[in-house]
């Protein structure tokens, strides 16, 4: 990728984009780590978030796509590019009955909080998923086998052209969408809901809810691994012993093993203790943990 071009964020600045430079990546992501990007773009409606987009590209200038920031491992020392932030993307139209446009940086919380008001059911299972809906789409994100693909029509990215993505060719799965194996940016998404009252509203909220109430405190990005065929990655680290290991500033959580929790450390201990565990529970179990962590910039051959 070429770097970052200078000038740019003047220019991006001059048209009303809001940006900041440099980015820290430390302030934008769940873990509170990372280094910096020379620039990061806010845009705030979707016409901002193409230009942005178009003019990064026409200056060959590398850049990194974040929603919240809820699921990345930004290395210690950033990036040399810039970042395309969607978190004030924001908005959510009702089409029809069951139809929902909901803007790429429209806030899960955002979004139940819509349909509650509105009556509207089906996304309850998001509950407490510190994302933006883009990100959402991107992982696939959810609970208890549901994933938020369930719920989509339609997605629509940008790559210098508009395309519409059905829910088949989004080919949802377990954390893992087509958007993940193309660069572009999502830019919107049509949800599916269905009227219903409140108070079932309110018992299904309750119900995923009282789900996470024992979900560990302190910075992290959720579970840091995908659960294998047949297994929870978390039952597998516990059996290993790992619950409480450290390195440096980040710890196995007692709570849910999958969770690493920096407290006070680097990108680079949260990285190493990921591959001890890996390590571990590989040599127990012979089972190998991949991520569903998504990792930015350069570890520095810290290998899994
Ligand atoms: C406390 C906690 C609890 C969690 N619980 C859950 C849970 O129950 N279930 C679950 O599935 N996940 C959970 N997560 C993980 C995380 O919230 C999800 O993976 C979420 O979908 C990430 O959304 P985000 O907006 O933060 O995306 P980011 O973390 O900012 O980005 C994740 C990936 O999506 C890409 N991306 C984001 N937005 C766009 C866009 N508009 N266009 C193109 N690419 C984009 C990024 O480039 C990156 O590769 C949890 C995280 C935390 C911190």
């Amino acid at each position: 990728m070429l770097s970052y071009k200078s000038g740019l964020v003047e220019c991006l600045n001059n048209c009303g984009i809001e940006t900041v430079s440099p980015f820290a990546f430390s302030k934008n992501t769940t873990y509170g780590l990372g280094g910096f990007a020379a620039a990061g773009y806010f845009p705030k409606t979707v016409y901002q978030a193409k230009s942005v987009y178009d003019n990064l590209i026409s200056c060959g200038a590398s850049f990194n796509i974040l929603g919240n920031g809820s699921n990345v491992l930004v290395a210690d020392s950033g990036i040399e590019g810039s970042v395309i932030s969607t978190k004030k993307l924001r908005g959510i139209f009702r089409l029809n009955k069951t139809d929902l446009l909901c803007l790429a940086g429209t806030q899960i919380g955002e979004l139940l909080t819509y349909c509650k008001k509105n009556r509207l059911s089906g996304l309850e299972y998001l509950y407490g998923i510190p994302a933006t809906v883009g990100g959402a789409a991107f992982m696939n994100a959810g609970v208890c086998g549901l994933g938020i693909g369930e719920n989509i029509k339609s997605v629509c990215v940008y790559n210098g052209k508009k395309h519409i993505l059905s829910r088949e060719m989004c080919k949802f799965a377990y954390r893992y969408s087509t958007m993940r194996d193309i660069n572009a940016l999502i830019l919107s998404i049509i949800l599916t809901v269905r009227e219903s009252d409140a108070g079932k509203i309110e018992e299904r909220i309750n119900f995923y809810r009282q789900r996470r109430v024992h979900l560990p405190k302190g910075k992290s990005c959720g579970c840091v691994f995908k659960n294998p065929e047949n297994f929870s990655a978390g039952y597998l680290i516990d059996s290993a012993g790992l619950k409480g290991l450290r390195i440096g500033g980040a710890y196995v959580s007692c709570r849910h093993a999958s969770f690493i929790i920096n407290s006070g450390g680097t990108a680079a201990d949260v990285k190493n203790l990921i591959n001890l565990v890996k390590n571990k529970v590989f040599e127990k179990f012979g089972v190998l943990l991949s991520e569903e962590v998504v990792y930015i910039g350069d570890f520095n051959g810290i290998n899994g």
